[in-house]
Protein backbone atom coordinates (compact mmCIF):
# COMPACT_ATOMS: atom_id res chain seq x y z
CA UNK A 1 0.00 0.00 0.00
CA UNK A 2 0.79 3.82 -0.05
CA UNK A 3 1.66 5.24 3.22
CA UNK A 4 3.21 8.95 4.33
CA UNK A 5 6.21 7.37 7.22
CA UNK A 6 8.30 9.67 9.07
CA UNK A 7 11.98 7.75 9.18
CA UNK A 8 13.43 10.66 11.28
CA UNK A 9 11.94 13.72 13.36
CA UNK A 10 12.01 17.26 11.65
CA UNK A 11 10.09 19.44 9.80
CA UNK A 12 7.27 18.55 7.15
CA UNK A 13 10.38 17.55 4.85
CA UNK A 14 10.32 14.28 6.71
CA UNK A 15 7.05 13.27 5.87
CA UNK A 16 7.88 10.52 3.06
CA UNK A 17 4.90 9.24 0.27
CA UNK A 18 5.97 5.87 0.16
CA UNK A 19 5.28 1.98 -0.47
CA UNK A 20 4.92 -0.36 2.50
CA UNK A 21 3.88 -3.69 3.16
CA UNK A 22 0.30 -4.52 3.33
CA UNK A 23 -0.66 -4.48 7.14
CA UNK A 24 -2.83 -8.41 8.37
CA UNK A 25 -5.30 -7.93 10.63
CA UNK A 26 -5.29 -10.43 13.47
CA UNK A 27 -7.84 -12.85 14.03
CA UNK A 28 -10.25 -10.14 16.81
CA UNK A 29 -8.96 -7.59 13.98
CA UNK A 30 -10.94 -5.45 11.26
CA UNK A 31 -8.88 -4.67 7.91
CA UNK A 32 -10.16 -0.70 7.09
CA UNK A 33 -9.35 0.78 4.17
CA UNK A 34 -8.98 4.31 4.59
CA UNK A 35 -10.78 6.94 2.77
CA UNK A 36 -10.11 9.79 5.41
CA UNK A 37 -7.80 11.09 8.00
CA UNK A 38 -7.94 13.84 9.78
CA UNK A 39 -4.89 15.98 11.39
CA UNK A 40 -4.48 17.20 14.75
CA UNK A 41 -1.74 19.32 16.40
CA UNK A 42 -0.88 15.72 18.22
CA UNK A 43 0.65 15.08 14.43
CA UNK A 44 2.81 18.35 14.57
CA UNK A 45 3.98 17.27 18.00
CA UNK A 46 4.58 13.69 16.97
CA UNK A 47 6.47 14.79 13.54
CA UNK A 48 8.86 16.99 15.61
CA UNK A 49 9.50 13.66 17.79
CA UNK A 50 7.80 12.56 21.27
CA UNK A 51 9.20 9.90 23.35
CA UNK A 52 7.95 5.81 22.57
CA UNK A 53 7.64 6.94 19.06
CA UNK A 54 9.48 4.20 16.59
CA UNK A 55 10.77 4.95 13.27
CA UNK A 56 9.65 4.27 10.72
CA UNK A 57 6.54 5.97 11.64
CA UNK A 58 2.56 6.64 10.44
CA UNK A 59 1.29 9.41 11.40
CA UNK A 60 -2.74 9.93 11.74
CA UNK A 61 -4.95 9.38 14.56
CA UNK A 62 -8.45 10.24 12.84
CA UNK A 63 -9.25 7.13 10.54
CA UNK A 64 -12.77 7.21 7.86
CA UNK A 65 -13.33 4.45 5.82
CA UNK A 66 -14.78 0.92 4.91
CA UNK A 67 -14.65 -2.60 6.05
CA UNK A 68 -12.26 -4.50 3.74
CA UNK A 69 -12.06 -7.78 5.96
CA UNK A 70 -13.37 -9.25 9.16
CA UNK A 71 -10.55 -11.47 11.13
CA UNK A 72 -12.03 -14.51 12.08
CA UNK A 73 -12.97 -13.86 15.98
CA UNK A 74 -14.96 -10.74 14.23
CA UNK A 75 -17.29 -12.60 12.13
CA UNK A 76 -18.94 -14.35 14.83
CA UNK A 77 -19.50 -11.01 17.22
CA UNK A 78 -23.76 -11.60 17.28
CA UNK A 79 -24.13 -8.22 17.56
CA UNK A 80 -21.39 -6.51 15.89
CA UNK A 81 -23.02 -6.86 12.71
CA UNK A 82 -19.94 -5.82 10.68
CA UNK A 83 -19.62 -6.83 6.94
CA UNK A 84 -17.15 -5.72 4.49
CA UNK A 85 -17.78 -2.57 2.64
CA UNK A 86 -19.38 -1.38 5.44
CA UNK A 87 -18.62 2.60 6.32
CA UNK A 88 -17.02 3.23 9.49
CA UNK A 89 -15.10 5.21 11.66
CA UNK A 90 -11.94 4.37 13.95
CA UNK A 91 -11.72 5.12 17.92
CA UNK A 92 -8.70 6.83 17.66
CA UNK A 93 -7.99 5.61 21.34
CA UNK A 94 -5.54 2.43 21.72
CA UNK A 95 -5.34 0.76 24.64
CA UNK A 96 -5.08 -3.42 26.15
CA UNK A 97 -8.60 -3.96 26.57
CA UNK A 98 -8.01 -6.64 29.69
CA UNK A 99 -6.82 -4.31 32.39
CA UNK A 100 -8.51 -3.66 35.68
CA UNK A 101 -8.57 0.08 34.31
CA UNK A 102 -9.88 -0.84 30.36
CA UNK A 103 -12.69 -3.46 31.94
CA UNK A 104 -13.86 -0.92 34.09
CA UNK A 105 -14.30 1.60 30.97
CA UNK A 106 -11.96 3.89 31.80
CA UNK A 107 -9.42 3.28 28.76
CA UNK A 108 -7.60 6.71 29.10
CA UNK A 109 -6.26 5.43 32.06
CA UNK A 110 -4.78 2.02 31.09
CA UNK A 111 -1.29 2.04 31.45
CA UNK A 112 -0.95 1.05 27.89
CA UNK A 113 -3.15 3.97 26.54
CA UNK A 114 -1.98 5.88 23.20
CA UNK A 115 -3.47 7.20 20.32
CA UNK A 116 -3.26 6.25 17.15
CA UNK A 117 -0.60 7.52 14.92
CA UNK A 118 1.62 8.43 18.17
CA UNK A 119 3.29 5.43 19.75
CA UNK A 120 1.67 3.21 17.54
CA UNK A 121 1.06 3.49 13.24
CA UNK A 122 -1.93 5.56 12.22
CA UNK A 123 -4.03 6.57 9.47
CA UNK A 124 -1.97 8.17 6.78
CA UNK A 125 -1.93 4.77 4.80
CA UNK A 126 -4.39 2.93 2.79
CA UNK A 127 -5.02 0.20 4.93
CA UNK A 128 -4.98 -0.09 8.41
CA UNK A 129 -5.91 -3.39 10.80
CA UNK A 130 -7.80 -2.19 14.20
CA UNK A 131 -9.18 -3.75 17.04
CA UNK A 132 -12.76 -4.44 16.55
CA UNK A 133 -13.67 -2.68 19.24
CA UNK A 134 -12.46 0.33 17.60
CA UNK A 135 -14.36 -0.10 14.68
CA UNK A 136 -17.92 1.94 14.85
CA UNK A 137 -20.23 1.87 11.88
CA UNK A 138 -21.15 5.84 10.36
CA UNK A 139 -24.41 6.78 8.72
CA UNK A 140 -24.67 7.99 5.50
CA UNK A 141 -25.83 11.67 6.32
CA UNK A 142 -21.65 11.56 7.17
CA UNK A 143 -19.29 11.64 4.18
CA UNK A 144 -16.10 10.25 5.37
CA UNK A 145 -14.44 13.59 5.30
CA UNK A 146 -16.73 14.81 8.10
CA UNK A 147 -16.57 11.43 9.57
CA UNK A 148 -12.89 11.44 10.09
CA UNK A 149 -12.29 14.84 11.46
CA UNK A 150 -15.07 13.88 14.45
CA UNK A 151 -13.46 11.32 16.80
CA UNK A 152 -10.77 13.24 18.73
CA UNK A 153 -11.86 16.09 19.17
CA UNK A 154 -14.99 15.67 19.86
CA UNK A 155 -14.36 12.86 22.63
CA UNK A 156 -12.00 15.00 23.71
CA UNK A 157 -14.62 18.07 24.20
CA UNK A 158 -17.10 15.32 26.01
CA UNK A 159 -14.31 14.04 28.49
CA UNK A 160 -13.48 17.54 28.98
CA UNK A 161 -17.05 19.76 29.37
CA UNK A 162 -19.16 16.20 30.56
CA UNK A 163 -17.15 14.14 32.23
CA UNK A 164 -14.67 16.15 34.14
CA UNK A 165 -16.18 19.53 34.99
CA UNK A 166 -19.47 18.15 35.18
CA UNK A 167 -21.10 20.68 33.13
CA UNK A 168 -24.65 21.50 33.69
CA UNK A 169 -27.53 23.25 31.82
CA UNK A 170 -27.43 27.07 32.54
CA UNK A 171 -23.91 27.64 33.06
CA UNK A 172 -21.55 30.18 31.62
CA UNK A 173 -18.60 28.31 29.84
CA UNK A 174 -15.49 30.21 28.33
CA UNK A 175 -14.35 27.91 25.27
CA UNK A 176 -10.53 29.08 24.36
CA UNK A 177 -9.97 28.66 20.48
CA UNK A 178 -13.06 28.90 18.37
CA UNK A 179 -11.17 27.98 15.20
CA UNK A 180 -9.60 24.74 16.92
CA UNK A 181 -11.20 21.46 16.56
CA UNK A 182 -11.67 21.42 20.26
CA UNK A 183 -13.22 24.28 20.37
CA UNK A 184 -15.47 23.92 17.60
CA UNK A 185 -16.53 20.51 19.30
CA UNK A 186 -16.63 22.39 22.93
CA UNK A 187 -18.97 25.23 21.35
CA UNK A 188 -21.24 22.65 20.46
CA UNK A 189 -21.54 20.66 23.22
CA UNK A 190 -22.09 23.27 25.77
CA UNK A 191 -24.69 24.76 23.64
CA UNK A 192 -26.37 21.12 23.27
CA UNK A 193 -26.48 21.77 27.53
CA UNK A 194 -28.22 25.04 26.94
CA UNK A 195 -25.63 26.60 28.15
CA UNK A 196 -24.30 30.43 27.94
CA UNK A 197 -20.84 30.12 25.62
CA UNK A 198 -18.15 32.54 25.10
CA UNK A 199 -15.38 31.99 23.11
CA UNK A 200 -11.88 33.51 22.08
CA UNK A 201 -10.37 33.72 18.42
CA UNK A 202 -7.79 35.84 16.89
CA UNK A 203 -9.89 37.75 14.46
CA UNK A 204 -13.66 38.34 13.52
CA UNK A 205 -13.93 36.09 9.94
CA UNK A 206 -13.31 33.34 12.81
CA UNK A 207 -14.98 35.12 15.45
CA UNK A 208 -18.38 34.85 13.12
CA UNK A 209 -17.89 31.25 12.64
CA UNK A 210 -17.81 30.44 16.15
CA UNK A 211 -21.17 32.61 16.65
CA UNK A 212 -23.07 30.39 13.59
CA UNK A 213 -21.58 27.63 16.11
CA UNK A 214 -23.88 28.76 18.38
CA UNK A 215 -21.46 30.89 20.64
CA UNK A 216 -22.90 33.77 22.19
CA UNK A 217 -20.26 35.67 23.00
CA UNK A 218 -17.10 36.44 20.94
CA UNK A 219 -13.61 37.58 22.19
CA UNK A 220 -10.94 39.26 19.94
CA UNK A 221 -7.81 38.11 21.69
CA UNK A 222 -5.42 39.94 20.42
CA UNK A 223 -7.44 43.15 20.61
CA UNK A 224 -9.30 42.48 23.40
CA UNK A 225 -8.16 41.64 27.60
CA UNK A 226 -10.86 37.94 27.56
CA UNK A 227 -11.02 38.55 31.34
CA UNK A 228 -12.03 42.19 31.28
CA UNK A 229 -14.57 41.07 28.64
CA UNK A 230 -15.62 38.13 30.32
CA UNK A 231 -16.54 40.44 33.60
CA UNK A 232 -18.18 42.71 31.15
CA UNK A 233 -20.54 39.97 29.73
CA UNK A 234 -21.24 38.02 32.78
CA UNK A 235 -21.77 41.32 35.15
CA UNK A 236 -18.74 40.63 36.78
CA UNK A 237 -19.47 37.19 37.86
CA UNK A 238 -16.93 34.70 36.36
CA UNK A 239 -17.58 31.68 34.55
CA UNK A 240 -18.76 28.21 35.69
CA UNK A 241 -16.05 26.66 33.41
CA UNK A 242 -13.13 27.73 31.58
CA UNK A 243 -12.20 24.92 28.25
CA UNK A 244 -8.08 25.61 27.91
CA UNK A 245 -6.06 24.12 25.35
CA UNK A 246 -3.98 26.90 24.76
CA UNK A 247 -1.61 26.95 27.78
CA UNK A 248 0.85 29.98 28.94
CA UNK A 249 -0.14 32.34 26.22
CA UNK A 250 -4.20 32.46 28.29
CA UNK A 251 -3.73 30.26 30.86
CA UNK A 252 -3.90 33.70 33.68
CA UNK A 253 -6.69 34.97 31.61
CA UNK A 254 -8.40 31.68 31.61
CA UNK A 255 -8.00 31.94 36.16
CA UNK A 256 -9.44 35.13 35.97
CA UNK A 257 -12.42 34.56 34.31
CA UNK A 258 -13.54 32.21 36.73
CA UNK A 259 -16.35 32.77 39.21
CA UNK A 260 -15.79 31.82 42.55
CA UNK A 261 -15.87 27.90 42.68
CA UNK A 262 -15.29 27.75 38.77
CA UNK A 263 -13.49 24.47 37.35
CA UNK A 264 -10.79 25.70 34.98
CA UNK A 265 -10.44 22.16 32.83
CA UNK A 266 -7.01 21.88 30.12
CA UNK A 267 -6.50 18.78 27.92
CA UNK A 268 -3.07 20.62 26.02
CA UNK A 269 -0.18 23.23 26.14
CA UNK A 270 0.02 24.68 22.91
CA UNK A 271 2.17 27.58 23.65
CA UNK A 272 3.73 25.10 26.10
CA UNK A 273 4.27 23.66 28.84
CA UNK A 274 5.07 25.86 32.05
CA UNK A 275 2.15 27.86 33.77
CA UNK A 276 1.86 29.65 37.32
CA UNK A 277 -0.96 29.87 40.14
CA UNK A 278 -1.34 31.78 42.54
CA UNK A 279 -2.41 29.71 45.53
CA UNK A 280 -4.44 32.45 47.22
CA UNK A 281 -6.80 32.44 44.13
CA UNK A 282 -6.73 28.84 44.01
CA UNK A 283 -8.22 28.09 47.28
CA UNK A 284 -9.82 32.03 48.75
CA UNK A 285 -11.94 31.57 45.70
CA UNK A 286 -11.98 27.80 45.70
CA UNK A 287 -11.31 27.21 42.43
CA UNK A 288 -10.96 23.44 40.95
CA UNK A 289 -8.54 22.62 38.11
CA UNK A 290 -8.79 19.44 36.31
CA UNK A 291 -6.37 17.49 33.75
CA UNK A 292 -8.00 15.85 31.10
CA UNK A 293 -6.95 13.53 28.23
CA UNK A 294 -8.76 12.34 24.97
CA UNK A 295 -11.90 10.07 26.85
CA UNK A 296 -13.38 6.57 27.34
CA UNK A 297 -15.07 4.35 24.36
CA UNK A 298 -18.01 5.34 26.34
CA UNK A 299 -17.54 9.29 26.10
CA UNK A 300 -16.53 8.46 22.24
CA UNK A 301 -20.10 6.42 21.73
CA UNK A 302 -22.02 9.26 23.92
CA UNK A 303 -20.82 12.22 21.87
CA UNK A 304 -21.41 10.27 18.29
CA UNK A 305 -24.69 9.71 18.84
CA UNK A 306 -25.42 13.30 19.05
CA UNK A 307 -23.26 13.98 16.02
CA UNK A 308 -24.56 11.00 13.85
CA UNK A 309 -28.33 12.64 14.69
CA UNK A 310 -27.07 15.93 13.61
CA UNK A 311 -27.14 17.94 16.96
CA UNK A 312 -23.19 18.16 16.76
CA UNK A 313 -21.70 19.10 13.43
CA UNK A 314 -18.05 18.38 12.35
CA UNK A 315 -16.52 21.19 10.65
CA UNK A 316 -14.29 20.34 7.78
CA UNK A 317 -11.88 23.28 7.04
CA UNK A 318 -9.76 22.02 3.50
CA UNK A 319 -8.98 18.52 1.51
CA UNK A 320 -5.82 17.70 0.69
CA UNK A 321 -4.39 14.16 -1.28
CA UNK A 322 -2.41 12.02 1.47
CA UNK A 323 0.73 12.20 -1.28
CA UNK A 324 0.81 16.16 -0.18
CA UNK A 325 0.77 15.38 3.42
CA UNK A 326 3.66 18.01 3.63
CA UNK A 327 1.25 20.89 2.37
CA UNK A 328 -0.82 19.72 4.78
CA UNK A 329 1.15 19.99 7.48
CA UNK A 330 2.37 23.58 6.65
CA UNK A 331 -1.38 24.81 6.41
CA UNK A 332 -1.57 23.35 10.33
CA UNK A 333 1.45 24.83 11.21
CA UNK A 334 0.43 28.14 9.92
CA UNK A 335 -2.93 27.93 12.08
CA UNK A 336 -5.31 29.61 9.93
CA UNK A 337 -7.97 26.89 9.60
CA UNK A 338 -11.58 26.66 11.11
CA UNK A 339 -12.23 23.06 11.20
CA UNK A 340 -10.17 20.04 10.45
CA UNK A 341 -7.71 19.51 7.77
CA UNK A 342 -7.99 16.44 6.01
CA UNK A 343 -5.75 13.88 3.60
CA UNK A 344 -7.23 11.54 1.28
CA UNK A 345 -5.28 8.48 0.36
ZN1 LIG B 1 -5.81 -1.49 29.67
Amino acid sequence: MKAVRIHQFGGPEVLTYEDVADPRPRKDEVLVRVRACALNHLDVWVRKGLPGVTLPHILGSDIAGEIVELGEYVGEFPVGGFKTGQRVLLAPMHFCGHCPKCVAGLQNQCREFTVLGNAVDGGNCELIAIPAASVIAIPDTLDFDQAASVPLVFVTAWHMLVTRAGVRPGQTVLVLGASSGVGIAAIQIAKLFRCRVITTAGDETKLEKARALGADFGINHYQQKISDEVRKITNKAGVDIVVEHVGPATWDESVKSLKSSGSLVTCGATTGPDVKIDLRHLFARQLTLLGSYMGTMADLHEVLGHVFAGRLKPVVDRVFPLKDLRAAHEYLEKSQMFGKIVVNP
